[in-house]
């Protein structure tokens, strides 16, 4: 059974219709080449996420060039917006590593001191149980 929302055809992508202007996402940041917007589904306040504008499933289909001074000015933009304690910046690079929309996006999600009883391990917890490595 699959779990990925892939999309054949760029028309068919939400991510392509929120960088076409067609929802009413908050975009917090763009540039000719990326976008920032609002997650509509947020782990915390401020979740975002960074995409390309042009329509690419996966980090090896990516122009490394601007990418990460662009993540890097979303990151502040968020910062200053929200106000987080710490950040977890992550990609679900393919299906198996849990990417659930096909155009390629890295998640900023802000971290507020208490959101988890106790946040050792952060992104290695895309495997709950390896999360916390030592006790
Ligand atoms: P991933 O599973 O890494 O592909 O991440 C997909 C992300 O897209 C999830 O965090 C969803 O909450 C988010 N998402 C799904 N639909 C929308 C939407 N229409 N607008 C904004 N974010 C969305
Ligand atoms: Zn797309």
């Amino acid at each position: 059974m699959s779990y990925c929302l892939h999309m054949s055809q760029q028309e068919e992508c939400i991510f392509c219709e929120i960088i076409d202007g067609k929802h009413d996402t908050t975009v917090l940041l763009e540039t000719e080449a990326y976008i920032c917007f609002l997650d509509e589904f947020p782990v915390t306040n401020g979740h975002a996420l960074v995409a390309p504008k042009t329509h690419i499933e996966n980090l090896e289909q990516a122009d490394w060039n601007d990418l990460f001074e662009f993540l890097q000015q979303a990151h502040t933009e968020i910062k200053d917006r929200y106000n987080p304690d710490a950040t977890n910046i992550g990609l679900n690079n393919g299906q198996e590593a849990g990417q659930t929309i096909s155009h390629l996006h890295w998640h900023i999600i802000p971290r507020y001191e208490g959101d988890l009883e106790d946040p050792r391990g952060g992104v290695r917890g895309v495997i709950p149980e390896k999360r916390i490595y030592r006790e």
